[in-house]
């Protein structure tokens, strides 16, 4: 029986170091909380997930060449 809690980061799913929190060090900036609430509201109002990621912050656009 495992009673370990862990907590996956939201971004990429890897396990966080820190407990209670959503992102891992890798992923984590100041706001991406802010950033992650706008993908979530943009996923709800239609966009698909890649590019609400792109337009809220969270991915780099495609290279466009
Ligand atoms: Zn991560």
């Amino acid at each position: 029986m495992n009673d370990r809690i862990t907590c996956r980061c939201q971004k990429c799913g890897k396990e966080t170091q820190v407990f209670g929190s959503r992102w891992c060090a890798d992923c984590y900036y100041p706001g991406i909380d802010q950033d992650w609430q706008r993908f979530e509201d943009l996923v709800e109002e239609g966009y698909p997930r890649h590019q609400a990621r792109i337009m809220a912050g969270l991915a780099d656009p495609p290279d466009e060449e």
